[in-house]
């Protein structure tokens, strides 16, 4: 099918400028796809509005939500305002107005429900968190419109259907599929654009639900699957993936492509990119996959291959995680004790707390393990409550943090079954006399992580960043 998805984000509809623009990408694409989907963001900041109105009016506050509802007026009225000036239609924008306030009477009505039951479920959480996307595709349809473009905003309540696992719902692809074609194919023979929201479904029953926080991609590339588009692109405000992050390293470059098990190991070491589960089914389906800039569509972006058509490489991009703390449980009573390894994780576990990387030296004298550090405190008590006992009898000598390190990440599909990779990157902050206080790789050979101290971070991302640059030649 000649069916292009196109998923514009939070910033690139953040403001009228970059609705005026995100009307120009579609304009252009328009001339090479005949049928064209747009799936659009809330504003920048909304949903965080949204959540905050539903959390604060859940602790009993029945103000915060009602000056959120005027700010969130005055945001959409004041991008509607900016958009009419350049077009000829009051009547319409009058339209687009009514659907907003009705949209922020609705929030405030959710909101004052939450505040007298005193609890947001997550059902209402859904409920509340939709309205950013719900009040966007009124913004954008009647602009692309007003710009010569038809077009038509859809409600993904009508085309997504989820399960009941409110927050984090999990799509059911057949309905899906039925649902999607049967109400959009209709237009986009038609030549019509559909503006959809990103972010939102709804069961089969029709309640609304939140396919996750930054849940857009998902909707798109759900999209694009259930009508067997031939591409998705990702339009967000980075020229794609990039070798390192340019505020830190100017030579960082974007890569040309990706594949899924790198970019997978880049949203697990918390980068900015798109999430495995939404590129997943994408990628399977050879829908080409997209990630490019909205402030910059002369550059191509970068596109999300499967892993086997991988180009041969070495290191493809490296990344730093900051404000992360290093637990470490210490003893040499530890030495041959089955179930030490276990039982910290477990500690872990119950504070809901989730591991992101983890060593252990083969004299099995320590553990060492990185978590966020607002969860430090947390997990370090956890901790000394269960081996309370070994503490005691010295089998552990000492359970101790290490706050305020950095996760950096070598991502490379190419580093597998090629050695001296690891050599280069020691090397090269030896070098530099950068201390690495800890190293793991998966046994996918995708990635190598170190922690480094705070202050060397992005020296270290610098200088690894080196080894990219020299192979580019
Ligand atoms: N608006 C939603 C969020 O901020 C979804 C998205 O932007 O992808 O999480
Ligand atoms: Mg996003």
């Amino acid at each position: 099918m000649n069916t292009l998805v196109m998923k514009f984000g939070g910033t690139s509809v953040g403001n009228a400028d970059a609705i005026r623009h995100v009307a120009r990408i579609v304009h252009a694409a328009q001339a090479d796809w005949p049928q064209v989907v747009v799936v659009v963001s809330a504003m920048g900041g909304v949903t965080d509005m949204l959540l905050k109105g539903a959390h604060t009016a859940a602790e009993g506050d029945g103000e915060t939500f009602r000056v959120l509802a005027g700010e969130l007026r005055g945001k959409h009225y004041d991008t509607l305002n900016n958009l009419a000036k350049d077009l000829s239609s009051p009547v319409r924008w009058d339209e687009v107005r009514v659907w907003i306030a009705s949209l922020v009477d609705e929030f405030e009505t959710l909101c004052h429900a939450v505040y007298v039951l005193g609890e947001a479920s997550a059902r209402a959480l859904d409920a509340i968190s939709s309205l950013g996307e719900r009040m966007s595709i009124q913004l954008v349809a009647p602009y692309l419109r007003e710009a010569g473009i038809p077009a038509e905003p859809i409600e993904a309540t009508e085309l997504i259907v989820t399960d009941k696992n409110f927050q984090s719902a999990n799509p059911i692809s057949e309905l899906t599929r039925s649902r999607t074609q049967a109400r959009l194919f209709p237009l986009l023979e038609n030549g019509i654009v559909p503006v959809v929201t990103g972010f939102i479904g709804a069961t089969a029953l029709g309640v609304v639900t939140t396919l996750g926080r930054g849940g857009s991609d998902f909707s798109a590339a759900l999209l694009g699957v259930a009508l067997d588009a031939r591409e998705v692109w990702i339009w967000t405000d980075v020229d794609g993936v990039m070798t390192a992050d340019p505020r830190i390293v100017a030579a960082a470059k974007t890569l040309p492509e990706i594949t899924f098990r790198e970019i997978s190991e880049l949203a697990y070491y918390g980068a900015k990119v798109l999430h495995p589960k939404t590129i997943r089914p994408v990628v399977e389906r050879d829908i080409a996959l997209w990630v490019k800039n909205t402030f910059n569509p002369s550059n191509p972006g970068t596109r999300v291959v499967s892993d086997d058509t991988a180009p041969h490489g070495t290191i493809r991009a490296v990344t730093a995680i900051r404000g992360q703390t290093m637990l470490n449980v210490e003893g040499r009573g530890m030495l041959g004790v089955p179930g030490v390894a276990a039982r910290t994780f477990s500690a872990v576990a119950r504070t809901h707390t989730s591991v992101s990387l983890i060593t252990q030296a083969s004299s099995e004298q320590s553990i060492c393990f990185i978590v966020p550090s607002r969860a430090g405190p947390l997990v370090m008590d956890a901790l000394n409550d269960e081996f309370r006992r070994e503490l005691e009898q010295q089998n552990i000598d000492r359970i101790w943090a290490m706050e305020n390190v950095v996760i950096i990440t070598v991502v490379g599909a190419g580093m597998r079954h090629t050695p001296g990779i690891a050599g280069q990157i020691f090397s090269s902050l030896g070098k530099d006399r950068i201390n690495v206080v800890a190293i793991a790789q998966g046994s996918s050979e995708c990635s190598v992580s170190m922690i480094v101290d705070a202050p060397d971070a992005e020296k270290a991302v610098r200088e690894i960043h080196k080894l990219i640059e020299m192979r580019e030649g």
